[in-house]
């Protein structure tokens, strides 16, 4: 017997998990990776598996929404938070991990909650009775993603997300590449030297993007039309939009000294660490619909790279989500079916981190109704309320698209002040908010 039944043991759903355990209560999780089924993205069995990058970006609390959000999952005994940080690897300023000691650590503490069943199967129809949380991601298996499009009455949406790939270490060639982070800028523990460079000359450039506009690219008929997220758009597609589009966006040469010419490069790839030994790079905003192929032969036309062994080759999926603004309450609960609450990127976050959190909130708002408590949503101010707000309401349902938190999500500060101090503005005025709401929880 189980207090609330949680499907999918991602991001969100062992957030969830665990909140609702240290509450006190009965969780069954039922994740159908490790049962003989898996998605298109999954490696492995672990649960909260990274699918792709190994980042959970900014950990700067004090000028940064996603920074402040670690913040305030920190101060709510997060779990994920927790493995990050104990699995941390160098990435100038970000919250980068370790992605097997990450996972593994999920895992293991989830396993080891006396309060936790975790079940390998995979479900097929949303639970009539009980409480449950859907956390099932954005690869949902087909059978409950019907299930869920006939309760939700609205079309399940879906875009593209793309996968960057990943190159062993010892098979970049480093008397062409070296070790720099832009500007020299050097996070907590790091020395500046954070990323792998690989340097191109004007063409070089040309001749790159050129393979890139040739290249073979997987065909995707259902999705045609659909409009890439920001952020998650593949290379080719950014190299159609122009010549210098990549130069100025993820090939920017700007603060990287090549030591052979003591200059900037006119273009440059960078490859960020992947695991804690620091034998898997990723290539940095390489994402790509290239055919696999392709992706090997014109990847290796880049200098540094003409002899790059690929651990992951890119690739492209698929993305449900609800229309949450119309079809979720307050706590995250479906309107038509109140006994469901959804968490994670099916509720149209976005993000590692934003999934996590979520599943926070759906799991501490499950305790909260079972113990007959009011639950108290966290304030608009704090990070982890702007996501919420979103979420369930203040977005757009019409044009709704899974988001990042990020300042604009917050209530605006009023009054003329300069970029820079506006933030501190926000995360200052959140600290405070968040503060109050914590004590009054107690
Ligand atoms: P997931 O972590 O996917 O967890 C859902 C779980 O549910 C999975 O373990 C799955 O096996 C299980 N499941 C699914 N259906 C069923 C079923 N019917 N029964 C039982 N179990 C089921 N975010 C970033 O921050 N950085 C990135 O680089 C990034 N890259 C992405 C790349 C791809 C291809 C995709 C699809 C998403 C990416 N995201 C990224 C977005 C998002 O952060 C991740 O998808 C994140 O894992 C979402 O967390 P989640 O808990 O909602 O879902």
């Amino acid at each position: 017997t189980h207090d609330v039944h949680i499907i999918g043991g991602g991001l969100a759903g062992s957030e969830a998990a665990w909140q609702l355990a240290r509450a006190g209560l009965r969780v069954k999780l039922s994740e159908m990776r490790g049962g003989g089924e898996t998605t298109p993205a999954h490696q492995g069995d672990a649960l909260a598996e990274l699918v792709c990058s190994n980042s959970f970006r900014s950990d700067d609390a004090e000028r940064n929404a996603v920074g402040l959000l670690h913040a305030e999952m920190r101060a709510l005994d997060s779990l994920v938070i927790a493995c990050a940080d104990a699995h941390q690897v160098p990435a100038g300023s970000a919250l980068a991990v370790d992605r097997d000691g990450f996972s593994a650590a999920v895992t293991q503490a989830l396993e080891a909650e006396p309060n936790i069943t975790i079940v390998r199967e995979r479900v097929d129809a949303l639970p009539d009775t009980g409480l449950a949380i859907i956390a099932t991601g954005p690869l949902t298996a087909p059978g409950l993603a019907e299930g869920i499009a006939n309760a939700t009455g609205a079309d399940a949406l879906a875009f593209f997300d793309a996968i960057a790939p990943i190159v062993h270490a010892e098979s970049i060639d480093m008397s062409v590449a070296w070790k720099q982070s832009r500007w020299d800028k050097a996070g907590p523990g790091g020395d500046g030297k954070d990323y792998i460079n690989c340097p191109m000359d004007k063409a070089q450039y040309e001749a790159f993007h050129a393979a890139l506009m040739a290249g073979e690219k997987a065909a995707f008929r259902e999705w045609e039309n659909v409009p890439y997220f920001d952020g998650c758009m593949p290379i080719e597609v950014m190299a159609e939009r122009g010549l210098d589009t990549l130069r100025y966006g993820p090939m920017k040469g700007v603060g990287l000294d090549d030591p052979r010419t003591g200059r900037w490069p006119h273009a440059c790839v960078q490859l960020r660490q992947d695991n804690a030994s620091g034998t898997l790079w990723n290539m940095v905003g390489f994402q790509t619909k290239l055919k696999h192929g392709e992706q090997v032969r014109i990847f290796r036309t880049i200098p540094g790279l003409e002899h790059a062994e690929f651990a992951r080759l890119g690739g492209l999926h698929r993305n449900t989500f609800i229309r949450s603004p119309v079809l979720l309450d307050g706590t995250l609960r479906l309107k038509a079916r109140p006994n469901l609450r959804f968490a994670g990127q099916i509720t149209g976050c976005e993000g590692y981190v934003e999934s996590a959190a979520i599943g926070l909130l759906a799991g501490r708002f499950a305790a909260a109704e079972l113990r007959g408590q009011a639950s108290a949503p966290p304030p608009v101010e704090t990070a982890l309320g702007a996501l919420l707000g979103h979420i369930t309401g203040g977005a757009d349902a019409e044009t709704y698209q899974p988001m990042n938190v990020n300042f604009g999500l917050f209530p605006p500060i009023e009054g003329r002040t300069k970029k820079a101090d506006r933030k501190l503005m926000y995360t200052a005025r959140a600290r405070e908010a968040f503060g109050a709401w914590q004590a009054a929880l107690r």
